[in-house]
């Protein structure tokens, strides 16, 4: 489920991002698993054709044992940056980490996804860090959020701003145990 003040369009980075239709707070919860987001088990994946498992391996997020989550309404196409906005705080949703202005393109670090099968791509996001060479080494687990993000940080933001996905108060307990 995609936050409603985020949209997809033609993206200056790469191919097709999600952009702020409205200005929008560090904190605000960007994309939340909802019951229509794809989960497909190692198993489930097997039962597609090869272009199909590809296609949800590349776009879905990795949970444990090679599982894939597929964040629905468009909530998949969000494109690296190495000068982020967002940050996919756990398999439960993403939040902005810094505020964005309408137009601009959300965007997150695919870092945070560095536990999944290796990949590499060259990027081109324009950020001054730019690191140019993105990669990953791979591996089963843990979850990269586990280390690389810490919740806590987020949560006084997050119980803020408004939500129109949810996550204030008892919700925001289930998002962040
Ligand atoms: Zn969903
Ligand atoms: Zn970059």
């Amino acid at each position: 489920m995609l936050h409603p003040a985020a949209s997809p369009g033609i993206s200056d980075v790469n191919g097709v991002g999600i952009f702020a239709v409205a200005s929008l707070p560090r904190g605000t919860i960007v994309w939340r698993r909802c019951d229509n987001c794809v989960e497909l088990s190692r198993v489930d994946l097997t039962l597609y054709p090869d272009a199909v498992s590809r296609w949800y391996d590349e776009f879905g997020i990795g949970l444990d044992h090679g599982a894939v989550l597929v964040p629905c309404g468009g909530a998949h196409l969000f494109n690296h940056s190495c000068s982020s906005s967002a940050v996919c705080v756990n398999e439960e949703f993403g939040c902005l980490s810094r505020d964005v202005v309408a137009g601009e393109e959300i965007t997150c670090n695919y870092l945070d996804f560095s536990f999944e099968k290796p990949w590499s791509f060259t990027c081109s996001c324009g950020a001054a860090s730019c690191v140019s060479s993105i990669s990953a080494r791979g591996s089963d687990t843990p979850p990269p959020w586990m280390k690389t993000v810490e919740p806590d940080v987020f949560r006084s933001d997050i119980a803020r701003v408004l939500q129109p996905l949810g996550g204030g108060g008892r919700l925001l307990d289930l998002l962040l145990p």
